[in-house]
């Protein structure tokens, strides 16, 4: 009998404990809707604009969204590897970078941020502070994941029990996105566009830590110029590699190689007052693709700069300057290219739909009890996101809300020996085999930060472990559950299919 009691006491103990942590945090006061019956069901044909076409316009803004370090008494907590990670320096500069493509008829804005992720909540808010005069159809917001940035997420302050997110911080991140985006609108300007898909191998700059090995190694870019002068406006540059070069013992404020692509497109490069790469001005958006799986620059892999033909293979700024300029090495001859295709009218299409993804992770569960994880939820354990296809004239756009991994983009899925579920690959077919257009670029992170979506056939957390591998996989920990993969490569597909049946025939 008192050996009962006493478990009942150490249960209720328990108990009450997770209950006063829960009411300091958010409690369940967290598992409310923040945007209650915010919905998108978006459909914009690009046929209509075929009937009469009309010239593309295109702006760019940018606005600087560097933390305040200067109050030794309130730590600016760094993103991405572990907790009490305070900001030290801003040692290059983070920023909002926005591009409006108007095709005559529609108008779509995206924005991309130097952040490790960026909640849909926080997406709508951006939406929300937009100026109806902007006139914007739809509009997209990506972060690159950057793991030198500001924690905007919640998950990386300074101890397990609280959040490294700065409410003014945050606020100061959701004004300059809307900023960058009428920064942009009012710089709309007649443009051609240029495609190009360049083919880099991944030899050298990105590994992959988590079988299968698949990669999405190619860099696609959109480069937007000025139809008389055939100077440079703007470009999206794409491509799929975590910004984590500095790695986890770094605590200085950094764009990583992101922004050492962008200044290096801009400005070009040089060394000990020798000119070594030439820039071609204008503003360079660098959004990242499926990154999931995963995507890295390790320590482990040796980049050489081609520029300094300097090999670095620790850890550093240095490092990420070589990757930034491995990326600017490949992109610069193409923009110099004269003959280049390049087009003044590209009809817009958008296909864009919310959906409500189950959470499965109770550590995410927990973090939004404890108030780590500043979201709402649509109802107990269910969160809203969305997807959204976008086409311009001959390419399209993936919007994907987080982490993918890149076999649901291009193939590759397997039955993971050892795997939990032990099924057939359910994402199928491939992403990009589905994707309308010449180019196809996947957006990750955009309009949300889910964490990894994982192929459910490769989905790991039971003994035995996928591969053989003696303990646990990295990748679950930090995704919302086993549905997420298909759930947003259904949606995505449906969009698709959707987007192509409409597609004008030539
Ligand atoms: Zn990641």
């Amino acid at each position: 009998m008192k050996k009962y009691l006493l478990r009942i006491l150490r249960w209720s103990t328990g108990l009450l404990l997770v209950v006063l942590i829960g009411l300091f945090g958010r409690g369940v006061y967290a598992f409310r809707d923040r945007t209650p019956g915010y919905k998108i069901d978006l459909k914009i044909n690009p046929a209509k604009t075929y009937a009469e076409a009309r010239p593309l316009r295109v702006g760019f803004g940018r606005i600087k969204i560097n933390p305040d370090l200067s109050d030794p008494k309130r730590p600016v907590w760094v993103a991405g590897f572990s907790h009490h990670r305070a900001a030290t320096a801003i040692h290059d500069d983070l920023w909002a970078i926005a591009c409006v493509i108007d095709d005559g008829h529609t108008r779509v804005g995206m924005v991309v941020l130097d952040a490790i992720g960026f909640f849909h909540d926080d997406v709508v808010a951006v939406r929300r502070g937009c100026a109806a005069e902007w006139k914007l159809d739809y509009t997209i917001v990506c972060s690159t994941h950057n793991h030198s940035t500001p924690d905007l997420m919640g998950l990386w302050g300074p101890d397990v029990l609280h959040t490294g997110v700065d409410p003014n911080y945050r606020r100061q991140v959701i004004a300059s996105a809307t900023k960058s985006l009428g920064d942009a609108v009012a710089a709309l300007q007649p443009a051609r566009m240029a495609l190009h898909e360049i083919s880099t191998p991944s030899e050298g700059l990105v590994a992959d830590t988590r079988k299968p090995t698949v990669f999405d190694p190619d860099i696609r870019v959109m480069h937007f110029t000025n139809p008389s002068s055939g100077a440079t406006i703007g470009s999206i540059v794409g491509w799929a590699n975590h910004p984590e070069t500095p790695w986890g013992n770094n605590t200085e404020i950094t764009s990583d190689f992101c922004g050492y692509v962008r200044e290096t497109l801009e400005h070009g490069f040089t060394h000990e007052g020798k000119p070594m790469a030439t820039g071609v001005g204008g503003i360079h958006l660098y959004v990242n693709g499926a990154v999931g799986g995963l995507m890295t620059t390790h320590p482990s892999v040796t980049v050489r700069d081609p520029y300094l033909q300097k090999d670095y293979k620790e850890p550093s700024h240095e490092k990420s300057r070589a990757v930034g300029h491995q990326l600017a090495a490949r992109i610069l001859p193409r923009f110099a290219d004269t003959n280049a295709t390049s087009t003044n009218v590209a009809a817009i299409g958008i296909r864009a739909r919310t959906l409500e993804i189950p959470i499965d992770n109770n550590l995410f569960l927990a973090g939004a009890y404890l108030g780590l994880i500043d979201r709402g939820h649509v109802r107990w354990k269910t969160m809203r996101t969305e997807v959204a296809v976008v086409t311009i004239g001959d390419t399209s756009i993936a919007c994907v809300p987080g982490e993918i991994y890149p076999e649901i983009i291009n193939g590759g899925i397997e039955r993971a020996p050892g795997g939990d579920f032990e099924i057939e690959p359910l994402e199928v077919p491939p992403v990009r085999e589905l994707m309308p257009g010449r180019v196809k670029f996947v957006f990750g992170l955009a309009n949300d930060e889910l964490g990894y979506i994982i192929p459910k056939s490769e989905w790991d957390v039971k003994p035995p472990y996928i591969y053989g591998s003696k303990g646990h996989v990295y990748g679950e920990v930090n995704s919302c559950g086993p549905e997420t993969a298909r759930l947003v490569h259904s949606a995505m597909a449906d969009l698709l299919r959707d987007t192509k049946a409409a597609q004008p025939t030539r």
